[in-house]
């Protein structure tokens, strides 16, 4: 953990905030990252002088010059993770400090500077408890927060990093993703696209990797499919990962995921399932697993389930696959009992039925 911080916030109230009455409205029907709340936590970065002016302000845009470098170079990064109510009077967040981990791995490779992860965690609290009635009291619904950084020199020089930086958290309330019920996904094998290669900028948060990725999700809803699964940039056969959610296969008491080679996100539910797995009498492995073992696993029934985890998604059963030339079911094609029990403990911990008995859950 890197050093306490000397910053502290400057405190400005939003005059404008939402009514109780407009803000009911949004928790009612919140969808996925679609209204925000009434603060913002900004704090800036120059080289050579630090961080500085941390501040809550009210939710706004933001005015920047038009040849500010993020827009030309995408020089930024984020990251994603949630604020749950346990109860009436009790809001926590999940592993604040594996995500304020990543945020600095994400710096790293984009060439940024680190936040300290005291001042990441407490920018995450402020926002938090100064809109804690954004949190929604809904079963399953949860306040999804986005810490972020973009570097915000102006010109246009392309040989080197920015001199300046914008740190920024914005909060927005989240449904279930479930909001049918736990229902399978359909993935599509992208052959055609590679998500990220060795020594690219897979392993980090970075907004290129996902706008590299939208044409293939694209191809993958054109051929039927919800999501993308991510293959070796090398050889197309390697499963990765999918867009926005690790995967897990699931062998008699084995749990079984794709190990990090650099070019997939570590992620903070595949690590915690990781963790959980041995709770639950299961076995997790980390390797190798290529196209056609998955496929042939399936087939011989040695893969009984297949699911996918993440921040947003939770658990979701992968139900049936697709690819060029290749297609097939999961099990039945409806949610196994291991996912299902797999899901119910991580989101018992989470929303506090559940014993904390790793120390995760971080009260706000
Ligand atoms: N892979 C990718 C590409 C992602 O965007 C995410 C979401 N952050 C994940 C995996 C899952 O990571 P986490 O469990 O930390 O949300």
């Amino acid at each position: 953990m890197t050093s306490a911080p000397q910053l502290s916030f400057d405190v400005q109230l939003n005059a404008n905030g939402r009514t109780p009455a407009e803000r009911e409205q949004v928790l009612a029907n919140p969808g996925f990252g679609q209204t925000f709340t009434d603060h913002m936590i900004s704090i800036d970065y120059t080289e050579g002088r630090g961080w500085h002016d941390a501040a809550l302000l009210p939710y706004g845009p933001l005015t920047l010059d038009p040849a500010t470098s993020v827009f030309h170079y995408a020089q930024e990064f984020f990251e994603g993770l949630k604020a749950y109510r346990q109860g009436a009077d009790s809001i926590v967040s999940f592993r604040p400090y594996a995500n304020a981990a990543r945020f600095n791995q994400s710096a790293q490779r984009m060439a940024m500077p680190d936040l300290p992860e005291q001042t990441f965690v407490e920018s995450l609290e402020l926002l938090v408890q100064t809109d804690r009635d954004w949190v929604p009291t809904t079963e399953g619904h949860s306040l999804y927060l986005r810490p972020f950084m973009i570097a915000t020199q102006v010109g246009l020089g392309v040989n080197y990093p920015s001199k300046t930086y914008k740190y920024l958290v914005i909060a927005s309330p989240a449904a279930s993703y479930f909001s049918g019920g736990v229902t399978p996904v359909s993935v599509w094998l992208s052959t055609e696209y590679t998500r990220a290669a060795p020594g690219g900028t897979g392993y980090a948060k970075c907004g290129g990797n996902y706008a590299g990725a939208f044409v293939a999700q694209r191809q993958a809803v054109a051929q039927g499919c919800d999501q993308v699964v991510w293959l070796d940039a090398h050889e197309h056969r390697w499963v990765e990962e999918m867009g926005g959610m690790n995967l897990f296969f699931v062998r008699g008491d084995r749990l079984f995921t794709p190990e990090l080679t650099g070019t997939l996100l570590p992620g903070i539910t595949r690590d915690s399932i990781l963790t959980l797995a041995a709770d639950l009498g299961l076995k997790a492995e980390e390797g190798r697993i290529s196209i056609e073992e998955w496929q042939s696993a399936c087939e011989s029934g040695e893969i009984s389930e297949v699911f996918a985890c993440g921040t947003a998604a939770v658990v979701t059963p992968v139900g049936s696959v697709k690819g060029t030339d290749r297609a097939w079911t999961i099990g039945d094609g409806t949610p196994g009992p291991v996912t299902l029990r797999v899901r119910e403990e991580l989101v018992g911990i989470q929303y506090g039925s559940r014993p904390d008995t790793h120390d995760w859950i971080h009260k706000i």
